[in-house]
């Protein structure tokens, strides 16, 4: 049945929903209080297609490593302690996520959404030509210790039991899937001392995809109302009837909230605590130089816990998990960070000195990394689709289509 469905915020995770809600011929307004679409955490994230490297944060070895990690300085993951009480609820259930049963659960369901994410973007991708350019180049997660790379081997065997190619390989089998890596080795050989390979992982900018998806879904005749906040709703008799916002109230027949690292706030309006929680990371955005063999994998170095995209000219390198709030600072140290850490990695093939564009993001974070896709407990009608974590723009188009099935009243095909 055609219904006439408004969602709150155009982020990827919105974007995607409204484009494949459109496509099922719903009457879709997307709203978002932003000048234009994936401004907010989609807008410079890592640009990884992650699609087989989703195990949740929360496992026992994050936990045997947090007290390191939180005493070290210049540390990639930070606890800053703010009033609310959502940041401690939400570490509490992190904590309690830490167990082995829930880690391998959390990667069983990740890995089903990554992989008809995977299938679902190329069938999209299929559908006309897209400004947009996904490089299928593989992915590398680079290990800096044999202890860290028997641990990945593990999680490598158990994701190859749920239908997962990957590789493990030595030094050199790296460097022959990518060359770009050579100088680094050269400099430090004990940098790293081998990494997992996963040939079908790609990359794409994310704010590019969101203009691509939103483009698509307004010529397919949906509207998009930028510069539109969100600020309640009018409710009767356990549905959703109209969304309020700063330009007055919306009618509706059903409601997504696809809000990223605001959605608990606004779920709150709907009587419900969501524990999705702001997680900050930065990135930076440097070109290339003229003349040097250019990286065309994706790497995910877990020494320094930074990610590298090939993106265009350009390489982007992104880190860092602050639990602190929603503020969106950029600490200069931060960026220094990154740039020592580009500066390490393609030794003479980034202009590290350039400005880069410094930019920060809020993951909007569920304490065991699986994502909330599902009906709001008290309106038959509202539905979220949220928490995507770290691998929002790798989970936006599954997540898109369990979204449409439960909005269609088809249930989950899993
Ligand atoms: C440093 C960093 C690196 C990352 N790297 C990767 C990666 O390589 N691969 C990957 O898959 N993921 C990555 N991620 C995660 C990914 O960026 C996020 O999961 C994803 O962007 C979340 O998308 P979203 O649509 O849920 O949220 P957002 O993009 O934040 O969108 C939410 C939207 O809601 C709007 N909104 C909020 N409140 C209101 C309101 N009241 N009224 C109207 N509009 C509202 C906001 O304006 C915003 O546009 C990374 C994140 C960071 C920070």
């Amino acid at each position: 049945m055609k219904r006439s469905i408004c969602i709150v915020g155009a982020g990827i995770v919105g974007c995607a929903s409204a484009y494949e809600l459109a496509r099922e011929g719903h009457d879709v307004v997307l709203l978002d209080a932003a000048p234009g679409p994936g401004t907010g955490c989609s807008f410079a994230n890592g640009a990884q297609l992650s699609y087989g490297y989703v195990e949740p944060l929360a496992s026992p070895a994050t936990l045997r490593a947090l007290p390191h990690l939180l005493m070290q300085r210049g540390s990639s993951v930070r606890f800053l302690p703010t009033r609310d009480w959502r940041q401690y609820a939400w570490a509490l259930r992190f904590l309690a996520a830490c167990r082995t049963a829930r880690v391998q659960a959390g990667t069983r369901r990740l890995l089903e959404l990554s992989f008809l994410s995977r299938d679902t973007l190329t069938r999209w991708l299929r559908d006309g030509a897209w400004p947009i350019d996904v490089a299928r180049n593989g992915k590398l997660v680079l290990c800096p210790d044999e202890a860290t790379m028997a641990r990945q081997r593990e999680q490598m065997r158990f994701q190859a039991t749920l239908g997962c190619e990957q590789e493990a390989l030595g030094i050199d089998a790296c460097l022959q899937k990518e060359p770009a890596l050579l100088p680094a080795v050269r400099r430090a050989p004990k940098a790293f001392v081998g990494g997992i390979w996963t040939a079908g992982d790609a990359t794409v900018d994310s704010h590019s995809l969101c203009l691509a998806l939103a483009g698509r879904f307004e010529s397919m005749g949906g509207l998009a109302r930028f510069g539109t906040r969100v600020i309640g709703f009018a409710t009767r008799e356990g549905r959703v009837r109209a969304v309020r916002t700063s330009d007055g109230e919306i009618p509706c027949d059903a409601l997504v909230l696809a809000a990223g690292s605001a959605a608990a706030q606004l779920a709150q309006a709907l009587g419900e605590y969501l524990p999705v929680y702001p997680i900050r990371g930065y990135s930076l955005t440097l070109p290339m130089a003229a003349g040097v063999p250019a990286p065309r994998a994706s790497v995910t170095d877990l020494g320094r816990k930074t990610v590298f995209a090939p993106l265009g000219g350009a390489l982007r390198v992104a880190a860092a998990a602050e639990i602190g709030g929603h503020g969106l600072d950029v600490p200069r140290w931060r960026i220094d960070q990154l740039r020592a850490a580009a500066a390490a990695m393609y030794p003479g093939s980034v202009d590290v000195h350039a400005d880069g564009r410094p930019w920060s993001g809020l993951r909007p974070a569920t304490p065991d990394s699986i994502p909330i896709i599902r009906r709001a407990r008290r309106y038959a009608n509202a539905f979220y689709n949220v928490g995507q974590g770290a691998l929002g723009l790798t989970l936006a188009a599954g997540s898109a289509v369990l979204l449409a099935r439960l909005v269609s009243g088809r249930p989950h095909e899993r």
